[in-house]
């Protein structure tokens, strides 16, 4: 600890204690000892132990890692699903000053390769399922000195690579080991982008900022999370450090659940109920396997209380489904350049007084900054525009948890001190936000804009549908035109020509007469991408040359 002073004596004087994520762990396994964390694994075994084993163990691979002489801000990648010692790797390897780099398995293999070549990973951290995947990347990846599997030794099967394997590497440790006392604003983990366009990108957190993440993620109008939450993260720990559960989770004295690989509808209904999870966190698509399973078995919750959805658009018929379990919905915004949590969807104490419709309306919006965050929206000058709650233009962040720069780019990310998000939305005078479109999502009709969340978010309702994705089809006359492509749900019972003429009805009065789709299509499987988000690219280029009826 560091008493600072300055030559005018104008500080104040108060301990100098950075913020670091070893102060996270270190507080959680002295003041929050036995609180659990439960692992399931790919073969459906259960693990569980305490904060304090956790630090134990991470603590022995920081020693171990020690022993690799790699330099401070060295990165050290996994690849791996959510489990205890993706959890060990997130604090032995940030904690010790080294660069923890988490890798999205799902994406293409050259896309990885060129990750890891890009962040010059020196260790890699896998889990067993991706050993086939390792094997293709290992010649393709030089940088990589060290390939450490994460398996108990007997399970380890053989392979033509050298491979470590976790257990052992940290065998030999005793864990009598302090955390380095960093500087707060050194590197502590990386995260690229999806990079559905181009290659992806890296955004790079710090101690400061990742810590500062978690408080402000943590407060009432965020998650209001507490010790008297058990929390399991559906959302991986390859992206975006689980929304940063990992860290707030501990910040709390909350206890973890991790599901593995396994996040099939029933999987993750099985879990929460049985290790009676309270709050939960993923993309709408995750949920919708859920809500799907339940209402096949006629199943119920038991403790679960609130989900964090977020990632894209949660779709209102999707919220008002949770609620008849019982379930709170909590509707966040966010991205991997932002840590990712920016806005959250709550009431204030003036909207008690709203009808019920008009509270839904606020909580379906993506919500308001969390402290730390301020946001606006701009025209194409990069002029602010009125929160009116009509304007809609670029959204810009700025604040402490926002990237300035990509990793290793030469310019900065900013446009006067600002984020550009790539996001369009608009902010009403109470100053809730709402996604109307990723830019390059948008569809532009008669030089007007339509919302395709909207249109979306409307077509989730109808009951036969699973999914909706709507996309820009060009036009003669208008440019372009809206196409609604649908997934049917399993158990549908209308044909194509007849659900196709409910959801054109479906629209009446919901929306401006022009924004109706001009068509409907229908798709085995709508694709997704890497994170479990509706892969737009890819439905445009299917549809590219598609024929709109004339109307
Ligand atoms: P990727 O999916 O490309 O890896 P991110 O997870 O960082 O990247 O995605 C961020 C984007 O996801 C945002 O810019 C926004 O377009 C979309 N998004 C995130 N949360 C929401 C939300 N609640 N509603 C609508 N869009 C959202």
């Amino acid at each position: 600890m560091v008493h600072s002073t300055d030559s005018k004596g104008n500080f104040g004087q108060m301990m100098d204690c950075p913020m670091l994520i070893s102060t996270i762990i270190s507080s959680a396994a002295r003041h929050h000892p036995q609180c659990q964390i439960v692992s399931k694994s790919g073969e459906g075994d259960i693990h569980r132990y305490s904060t304090q084993d956790l630090q134990l163990r991470a603590k022995k691979l920081a020693q171990s890692l020690q022993k690799l002489n790699l330099q401070q801000g060295s990165r050290v990648a996994t690849l791996a699903w959510n489990g205890y010692r993706h959890l060990e790797i997130y604090y032995g390897v940030s904690g010790s000053g080294l660069v923890c780099h988490t890798i999205n398995p799902r994406l293409f293999s050259d896309q990885i390769a060129y990750i890891i070549q890009h962040a010059q990973d020196e260790v890699v951290f896998f889990d067993m399922s991706f050993l086939s995947l390792i094997e293709t990347l290992a010649p393709l990846c030089p940088s990589v000195k060290y390939w450490v599997c994460l398996i108990h030794p007997s399970h380890q099967p053989q392979s033509s690579l050298t491979l470590l394997n976790y257990e052992e590497f940290i065998a030999a440790e005793n864990g009598q080991y302090e955390w380095p006392l960093l500087d707060e604003r050194s590197a502590s983990s990386l995260c690229y982008t999806s990079g559905t366009t181009g290659n992806p990108k890296g955004a790079l957190y710090s101690h400061r900022s990742t810590v500062m993440h978690s408080y402000a993620t943590a407060l009432p109008d965020s998650l209001c999370l507490s010790a008297m939450d058990i929390i399991m993260p559906v959302v991986p720990m390859f992206h975006v450090n689980a929304w940063g559960l990992p860290y707030s989770a501990l910040v709390v004295g909350a206890q973890l659940v991790f599901p593995g690989s396994k996040l099939d509808g029933q999987s993750l209904y099985e879990l929460i109920e049985s290790e009676k999870v309270t709050l939960s966190a993923g993309v709408p698509t995750v949920w919708a396997g859920v809500l799907q399973h339940m209402k096949t078995h006629d199943l119920r919750f038991t403790n679960f209380k609130r989900v964090l959805i977020g990632g894209s658009a949660c779709p209102p018929a999707m919220m008002q489904t949770f609620a008849q379990y019982g379930v709170e919905v909590i509707h966040a915004w966010g991205m991997t350049e932002l840590s990712p949590i920016g806005t959250v969807a709550r009431l204030r104490a003036t909207d008690v007084y709203k009808t019920a419709v008009e509270q839904e309306k606020i909580l379906q919006k993506q919500g308001r900054v969390i402290f730390g965050v301020d946001m606006k929206i701009v025209d194409d000058q990069h002029q602010e525009l009125p929160h009116d709650g009509v304007a809609f233009g670029d959204l810009y962040v700025r604040g402490p948890w926002v990237i300035d720069q990509y990793y290793k780019a030469l310019d900065h990310a900013l446009v006067g001190g600002w984020f550009p998000t790539g996001d369009v939305a608009n902010i009403d005078a109470e100053g809730n936000m709402q996604i109307t479109d990723r830019s390059k999502d948008v569809i532009k009709s008669g030089g007007e804009w339509i919302s395709s969340i909207d249109i979306e978010n409307i077509a989730s309702g109808h009951p036969e549908v699973m999914m909706a994705a709507c996309i820009a089809i060009a036009h003669p006359k208008w440019d372009e035109r809206p196409l609604l492509v649908i997934e049917k749900k399993p158990n549908h019972q209308l044909s194509d020509q007849e659900l196709k003429a409910q959801l054109l009805k479906y629209f009446e009065g919901k929306i401006a007469k022009w924004w109706t789709p001009d068509d409907v299509v229908f798709v085995e499987k709508i694709p997704l991408t890497a994170t479990g988000k509706m892969q737009k690219l890819k439905l445009r280029e299917q549809f590219k040359d598609y024929q709109l009826p004339t109307i």
